[in-house]
């Protein structure tokens, strides 16, 4: 049941709330402020009695499953600009246990209704770039994109310079996979990006292949081992080794001090790229980067992302970045 929200729900939007609220204290920590819950609760009920705002909440069995929080959006006409009239999404939240139930598809409707006895037919919303699960349901909703915003910290990097470590760009919640998906590792984003400065690098993409490709893997082909598409059977090893070639002249006049790696990538994993023998059999070994990469900086720190998960592995790592970094 979806209705619109009223005093008595106070409680179960500051629940609601805080689910998302406390993974954005996490992630952008520079943002964000703890949540203290009685304000959280006051903040709730001054928009409960806002006409320009509404406030919609989802039970299911009783228990709060979501809600969603929209407002009029109405500028005047400027100089520049043309009138702005639409609805703002400010949030919309759904409990962890009812995902994939059709609840925020039925918020959104309630949303759009609402929009419309307003007499507004276009809503906007905004979402944070590492999001991407967040920004793929929006998009499958209808959403477009038509603005992002962009930051540059001045006094980080006048007054804390930090190690430079170049990293799978994946991992870091870049959409540049084979199948237009990330692979954000929190481990390496949140706990090592806390003391490092990222140097993101994905050879296949920067190499001119799209996004989505085909999925590729190693074939060992006489003395040469050879990056093939999986469907198609293209040999892309000329184009990446091209690329390969320019970033190796490129990276040895950065001032890098480690190198995170996505592990099973034919291009990226140290030593867990699927290479097939002529005998059909399946072996590890290197991507085509991070074995160039091994190679021609080899007392450089180059780790796969997964051995980052151990705490000891990590903290050894990051003892090395510090090292090279400090010139011991
Ligand atoms: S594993 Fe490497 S090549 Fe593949 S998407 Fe990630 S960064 Fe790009």
């Amino acid at each position: 049941m979806i209705r619109l929200a009223s005093f008595g729900d106070i409680p179960d939007l500051v629940l609601l709330n805080s689910l998302v609220h406390n993974i954005h204290v996490k992630l952008f920590p520079e943002v964000f402020k703890t949540g203290d819950e009685n304000l959280i609760g006051s903040f709730f009920a001054s928009l409960l009695q806002n006409e320009n705002y509404a406030i919609f909440i989802s039970r299911v069995d009783g228990f709060p499953a979501g809600y969603i929080m929209i407002r009029k959006m109405i500028k005047p006409e400027s100089f520049f600009k043309k009138e702005v009239r639409c609805v703002y999404i400010d949030q919309v939240i759904v409990h962890p246990n009812h995902t994939r139930k059709g609840i925020f598809k039925g918020l959104l409707r309630k949303a759009e209704e609402q929009a419309l006895s307003w007499g507004l037919d276009r809503l906007e919303l905004d979402v944070w770039s590492e999001n991407s699960s967040a920004v793929e349901v929006y998009e499958k909703t209808g959403f477009k994109t038509y603005n992002q915003k962009m930051f540059l910290s001045l006094s980080d990097r006048k007054t804390n310079p930090k190690p430079l470590v170049g990293v799978s760009s994946c991992l870091l919640g870049d959409n540049v996979r084979y199948n237009g998906k990330t692979k954000l590792n929190s481990v390496v984003r949140l706990d090592i990006g806390k003391s490092v400065e990222f140097y993101p690098v994905c050879p296949e993409t920067e190499s001119g292949m799209p996004v989505p490709r085909e999925p590729m893997d190693l074939f060992v082909k006489g003395e040469t081992i050879r990056m093939i598409t999986l469907e198609s059977g293209m040999d892309k090893t000329d184009v990446i080794s091209e690329w390969i070639e320019k970033k190796l002249l490129e990276l040895s006049k950065k001032k890098l001090c480690g190198f995170i790696l996505k592990a099973r990538s034919p291009s990226c994993a140290v030593c867990s790229a699927k290479i097939h023998e002529p005998t059909g059999v399946k072996t590890d070994g290197c991507g085509l980067f991070a074995g160039a990469l091994i190679r021609n900086f080899p007392k450089l720190p180059i780790v796969e992302e997964e051995n980052l998960q151990n705490e000891a592995e990590r903290n050894e790592f990051i003892r090395r970045i510090a090292k090279n970094f400090h010139g011991d």
